[in-house]
């Protein structure tokens, strides 16, 4: 499959248009990590393909800032019903609005999974083992880290051992503690990447400027979002990228096959798109949440629910952050905010009670999401 990308468009090049009435090829429903590159995929393969997405469609120059305040809309917090009756706000950092997604604002951290990760009943007798293994996606790992392209040292020493396309970054202020405290300590550790930042300029996309804004979208482009990365691609290959379009249920015919998703605009319109295949590629919460809108007779529990199971067993990850005050200055905002780290105890170790392990890595939080983290930090005391 063609996988060269062509040049960073902030806004899109003329869009192609397809009119409801008429039967596409694929609907895809979010445009973010995974709907972003796969309506490049299937554009550039030739398919008729629409892609719904409930937030806008970013200018980069207009609608980002560099500024912790001002990049708020980034974030899906709308309030949901996740359990129960009663509606939660989502938090933001885990979620996305926007084409592009979550994309747009994650830090952009890229190590790989460890071959391990794949066995851990196997080996560790927790959890249950992958039914692939690491070695059937390192090639995917290797074309995508390619493509984004991945900025990194030059030997990363654990799990499968592997370089990257682009040199690593320099190091940040709380890079250099991170790396001078492992140091000291006689633990390997490594600086400068690997993150989907780019460290020399890659076509129309220029270097990182090291001002820390990563999480606010990266008015630059040095960080790859699909936003940049694929969507332009794909417009460029016949995609419509339709924002502030909210799907809201996917409709069958009689034989059981879809044949569109019924959608509302911005300004509360429905509308509905005929479609031969639908995918729904809205991430953890909004996947379920419209396949379980769906229900219909023969799928009165939801759409490819048989198991029963849509929408359970949702497993969070948590990130504990240890901070330390120290006598020098360090302006742990300025880089990438995951930029050196070390994996040195991720596997199980016997000596310890537990199995499998963990990372350390940096983090560079701005000083709104510093403040928040101490003021919760101090709640907790
Ligand atoms: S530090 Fe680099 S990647 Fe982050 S926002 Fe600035 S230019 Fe973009």
């Amino acid at each position: 499959m063609p996988h060269r990308l062509g040049p960073m468009q902030t806004l899109p090049a003329p869009m192609r248009r397809l009119a409801e009435s008429e039967t596409v090829d694929y609907c895809i429903v979010g445009v973010g990590s995974a709907g972003g590159v796969l309506v490049q995929r299937l554009a550039r393969a030739g398919f008729r393909v629409v892609a719904l997405e409930a937030g806008p469609f970013w200018d980069t120059e207009r609608d980002w800032v560099s500024d912790e305040k001002g990049s708020h809309e980034l974030y899906w917090n709308d309030l949901r019903i996740t359990g129960g009756t009663h509606s939660l706000a989502l938090g933001a950092n885990n979620s996305g609005k926007g084409v592009g997604g979550g994309s747009v604002h994650w830090a952009a951290f890229t190590p790989r999974f460890h071959p391990s990760d794949f066995r851990v009943y196997t080996e560790d007798g927790v959890g249950a083992d992958w039914p692939i293994s690491y070695w059937d996606l390192k090639p995917y790992y290797e074309l995508l880290e390619r493509e984004i392209p991945i900025a990194g040292p030059a030997w990363f020493p654990w799990g499968d051992p592997h370089g990257h396309p682009y040199g690593p970054h320099p190091l940040g202020g709380v890079g250099d503690i991170l790396v001078r405290g492992c140091t000291r300590l006689g633990i390997r550790s490594v600086a400068g990447g690997p993150v989907a930042i780019l460290s020399a300029s890659h076509g129309d996309r220029p270097h990182c400027i090291y001002r820390g804004f990563c999480l606010q979208g990266c008015k630059v482009g040095a960080k790859a979002s699909t936003l940049i990365t694929h969507v332009p691609d794909a417009i460029t290959h016949g995609a419509e990228i339709r924002s502030h379009s909210m799907a809201s249920h996917i409709s069958l015919r009689d034989d059981g096959r879809v044949n569109g998703v019924e959608y509302i605009d911005h300004d509360g319109k429905q509308h509905f798109q005929r479609s031969r295949a639908v995918i729904v590629s809205g991430y953890a919460i909004e996947t379920p949440r419209l396949l379980l809108n769906s229900a219909c007779s023969g799928h009165r529990h939801g759409l490819a629910n048989s198991s029963g199971t849509l929408g359970k067993y949702l497993m969070a990850q948590a990130g504990n952050v240890v901070a330390g005050r120290f006598d020098e200055l360090i302006r742990l905002y300025e880089a990438p905010p995951a930029h050196a780290l070390s994996e040195e105890f991720y596997e199980t170790d016997k000596r310890r009670n537990f199995a499998r392990g963990f990372a350390v890595q940096t983090v560079g939080p701005l000083p709104v999401a510093f403040a928040k983290q101490m003021i919760a930090a101090m709640g907790a005391w």
